[in-house]
Formats: C-alpha cells, sequence, structure tokens
C-alpha cells in the first residue's frame, strides 16, 4: 500500500458515526490495487456538528467522491448540487460523485440488493415480495425494487415515523412505477402469515437482529415460512440473524446482508472510476 500512495493519488472518502467496523475500505482498497487505479479509500468517523465543513473539505480537497452511511443519508440531500432518480426516490445519498466541483448525489442500496437477488439466482421480477421495515434500508430496496419490475410489494412497520414513510413509499411507487404497494401492521399477525404465503421473498430491512437488537427477530415462528420461500436479512453482522435461523431450518433459501453491501459498493466504485469492481477477488477479502 505505502508505495502504491503517490502525489497523484485521490481520495475517496466515507463519511458516518460510527464507521470504525465497516468492511468498505478493504473492499475498495482492494479493488483499486487489483486493477491498479490511483485511488485510496479512507473511512472517516464525524459528528453531526463537522458534517457540513467535512462535505465541503472533501470538494476542497479535489476527493473524486465518497461513501455517506448512517446517521447522514438523508441530511446529506442538502449538500448536493445533484440528485439522480434513485436517491431522490429514497430521500436519502449513500454515493457522492464529485465532479468539475459539482456534488452529485444517489443511493446504490436499491441496486445491492437487486444484484445480490441476481447472484442468488432469486428472480423476483414479475413477482410479490414482503419487505419488513421502511427506514433507508427498506426504502432503497423497495424503491428499486419497484423500478426494476417487481409486481407487489407487501410493506411491514410498526406505528410511528416508519408508517408514515412506508405510506409515501408506497405512493412514490404506484405515481412512478407499475408496482403495487401496500401498507401493513407488523401487529397484524394474520396479516402478515397470509402476506409472507404468496410472496417469493420476504426480506427483513430492519435493525431487528443486529446490536442492542441482537437475538431478536420479527417473523414469531417458523410456521410464517415453507421452503420455497427466499429469506434474506440486510444485516451481516451477525452472519446469521435469528431470522436467518429459523429459515435455515425451515429449509428456505437464505441470504444474509453481505451481498447487498458488496454490490452497493461495487455500483458506487463503477460510479466513480467507470470501472467494473473486481466482485469475485472483493468477496475473499472480506
Ligand atoms: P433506519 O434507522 O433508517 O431504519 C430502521 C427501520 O427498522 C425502521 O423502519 C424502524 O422502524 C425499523 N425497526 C427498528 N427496530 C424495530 C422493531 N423493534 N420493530 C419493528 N421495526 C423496527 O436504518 P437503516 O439505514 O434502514 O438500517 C437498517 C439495517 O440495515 C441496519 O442494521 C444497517 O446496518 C443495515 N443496512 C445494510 C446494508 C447492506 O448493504 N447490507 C445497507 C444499509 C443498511
Amino acid at each position: 500500500m505505502a508505495q502504491r500512495i503517490t502525489g497523484h493519488t485521490r481520495l475517496i472518502g466515507l463519511i458516518a458515526d460510527p464507521i470504525r467496523h465497516s468492511k468498505s475500505p478493504m473492499m475498495h482498497n482492494t479493488a483499486f490495487e487489483a486493477l491498479g487505479l490511483d485511488y485510496v479509500y479512507l473511512a472517516f468517523e464525524l459528528g453531526k456538528k463537522s458534517l457540513e465543513e467535512a462535505v465541503y473539505g472533501m470538494r476542497a480537497l479535489g476527493a473524486r467522491g465518497f461513501n455517506v452511511s448512517m446517521p447522514y443519508k438523508a441530511e446529506m440531500l442538502r449538500f448536493m448540487d445533484e440528485v439522480l432518480p434513485a436517491g431522490q426516490m429514497c430521500g436519502a445519498v449513500n454515493t457522492v460523485l464529485i465532479e468539475n466541483g459539482r456534488l452529485i448525489g444517489t443511493s446504490t442500496d436499491g441496486e445491492g440488493f437487486m444484484q445480490a437477488c441476481r447472484h442468488n439466482d432469486m428472480d423476483i421480477i414479475g413477482k410479490k415480495i414482503t419487505i419488513l421495515g421502511a427506514g433507508g434500508a427498506a426504502t432503497a430496496i423497495t424503491m428499486q425494487a419497484g423500478i426494476d419490475g417487481v409486481d407487489e410489494i407487501s410493506i411491514f412497520t410498526r406505528e410511528g415515523a416508519s408508517r408514515e414513510r412506508a405510506l409515501r413509499n408506497a405512493e412514490i411507487l404506484s405515481s412512478e412505477t407499475s408496482c403495487r404497494a401496500t401498507v401493513h401492521r407488523l401487529e397484524d399477525q394474520e396479516d402478515l402469515r397470509r402476506e409472507i404465503s404468496d410472496s417469493v421473498l420476504l426480506c427483513n430491512a430492519t435493525g431487528v437482529g443486529f446490536g442492542s437488537q441482537r437475538g431478536k427477530c420479527l417473523i414469531p415462528d417458523a410456521s410464517f415460512l415453507r421452503p420455497d420461500l427466499f429469506v434474506t436479512d440486510v444485516i451481516y453482522s451477525p452472519a446469521e440473524t435469528p431470522l436467518l435461523k429459523m429459515a435455515n431450518s425451515a429449509g428456505c433459501r437464505t441470504s444474509n446482508g453481505l451481498e447487498m453491501m458488496l454490490y452497493q459498493g461495487a455500483a458506487s466504485f463503477r460510479i466513480w472510476t467507470g470501472r467494473e469492481m473486481p466482485v469475485d477477488l472483493v468477496r475473499k477479502s472480506l
């Protein structure tokens, strides 16, 4: 690495809080090295007070761009000179390209999810899926699934801000795409059972199973699942959440959030470098 960095090396960053656990620096730097690209990817953990300075600082330093993660994805919109359609529909930005001094933002999380489905031979186009949650990750997945041609999406949320966001997402989907989205209450278990029963895929896009909610699961028991249901979780640490454990025992095909993370990174990589990330090589480094 030391020999690779020169006076010409350009910076690509990651802004979030916390961020020290992130696999993104490893992913991108492995890919830059493999392709001989003169970039370096560094993570910056910063508090809200420093956000504006950091964003404009990236531009002043001539960085090629940066990723944005929790909790700044929505707030990033106000700094952008242009927001591409995926970012507009999600109301969030996870990737910024700095081109001729202009900050251009978009979201690649949804594309990452859809590419992960293709990687897993899970064809959801023209079919029905059920998604748990309406936060940042859930919104990105829901929007991209609708744009790409998923026929129907049942969105389950708890009461509160998420319900509002789910309703807004369903409205945007029906005005901008041909996907039919409906909003349901997580508390209504019979409804949950019914919606899952004719879905080809169930996705947990909440933080349940991660951090302070480690060990928890939004699906009451395995009778909600069936062997031909594909079950995914956006969480990749732990690698097997209680939902995936239950689904594996029920004979379902499953996938955690690692492939989504890999492919959202590959989409960002393409935006900054115009090159395809060598995903098979990068996957081995994770
Ligand atoms: P967020 O805060 O924007 O949304 C969280 C959602 O989970 C909200 O809808 C919230 O209401 C719901 N939720 C939380 N606790 C709940 C509970 N007990 N019961 C019901 N609903 C509950 O967060 P986010 O950015 O969407 O991130 C969610 C998870 O996705 C995190 O674990 C994050 O690390 C992961 N993520 C993974 C990827 C990836 O590439 N694999 C990308 C983005 C986010």
